[in-house]
């Protein structure tokens, strides 16, 4: 199959790529290599791949899907945090108006799109371990605009046949992981030195999800998924800051310098993903448990650190 991967040169799509050429298929990797975190570290990421450099709210969408089999759409503006303030209009333009245009192009394409959405949408969630059809009501900017994509891929579908397949991800980590989120910067900080910002009091916790196993249900949500439909894409192990932190120190047998902050605005207390409809449906389930996917992170920072 011929295959765009929009954000190919993020984390989550640089991953997705490798392992859509390791399976065969043909790869048209697209990012606007935007400066939400340092664009060398993308550069990094695709080193390996083909990625044409262009923002998908400008770029000739038709010509990029001519005789393409599916597209999988993770480009976007990441990050809880950063959505409060002036840097809402980023995520407007990056979230809903690329995702619009995505989806509009895949609909006079006739071809299959799988989008990353969030565990965001839920927000502070109705009950635990959470379903797809738990109310949706996010508590940051970032999560309205990635549950705004989710029903425009609903529009898109109801009125021109768009076949999108959308999927929650759920805090994904892995090598490559984003300098802003908490790993990466807990693991750099033990790598050299410097300490690491804690927001809250450690007792927050995810279902942190391994980057090769949201790769495994991305794939098979685009070959198994049902048109329309959302799955909960979530790691088995639900764990605290606090139990993050002392298998960090115990992986890397460092001591980590702890800032403690308060809470950060838009952080939900808890997530927990039900992926009984991924496993029913899609023939998935997270296989990577949080000390061997943390020992990979760390092997890929303690990499980046000893020779920068
Ligand atoms: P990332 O920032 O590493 O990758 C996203 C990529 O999209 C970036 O390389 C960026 O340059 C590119 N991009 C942004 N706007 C673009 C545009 N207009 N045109 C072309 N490229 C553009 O982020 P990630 O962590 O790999 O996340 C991938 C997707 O998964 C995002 O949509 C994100 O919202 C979603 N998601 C990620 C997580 C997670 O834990 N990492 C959790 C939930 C959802």
């Amino acid at each position: 199959m011929r295959y765009v991967v929009t954000g190919a040169a993020g984390f989550i799509g640089s991953h997705l790529s490798e392992s859509l050429v390791a399976g065969g298929h043909d790869v048209v990797g697209v990012d606007a290599f935007s400066d939400y975190y340092d664009p060398e570290r993308k550069r990094e990421n695709a080193r390996d791949l083909d990625v044409l450099e262009a923002d998908l709210v400008v770029a000739d969408l038709d010509a990029l899907l001519e005789d393409i089999d599916g597209v999988f759409h993770l480009a976007g503006q990441p990050g809880v945090r950063a959505s409060f303030g002036p840097g809402f209009e980023d995520y407007v333009e990056r979230n809903v108006r690329a995702s619009g245009r995505v989806f509009e192009a895949a609909g006079r394409h006739g071809v299959r799109v799988v989008y990353a959405s969030s565990s965001s949408v839920y927000g502070d969630a109705e009950s635990y371990p959470t379903a797809e059809n738990a109310l949706p009501r996010p508590i940051s900017p970032y999560g309205v605009t990635k549950l705004c994509a989710e029903h425009l891929a609903y529009a898109h579908g109801r009125t021109a046949g768009l076949d999108a397949v959308g999927v929650r991800y759920f805090t994904v980590y892995g090598p490559r992981q984003r300098p802003d989120m908490a790993f990466t910067s807990m693991l750099e900080a033990l790598a050299d030195g410097g300490s690491f910002r804690l927001f809250g009091d450690g007792s927050a916790s995810r279902s942190f999800t391994f980057v090769g196993d949201a790769v495994d249900a991305t794939i098979a949500a685009m070959e198994r998924g049902g048109a329309g439909e959302i799955y909960n894409v979530g790691g088995g192990d639900e764990a605290t800051m606090a139990d993050v932190i002392a298998l960090a120190e115990q992986i890397s047998g460092t001591t980590l310098s702890v800032e403690r902050h308060g809470s950060a605005t838009g952080d939900v207390l808890r997530t927990r993903a039900d992926v009984s409809k991924a496993e029913q449906e899609l023939g998935w389930r997270p296989t990577t448990v949080l000390e061997d996917g943390l020992r990979a992170q760390w092997a890929w920072v303690a990499g980046r650190v000893a020779t920068p």
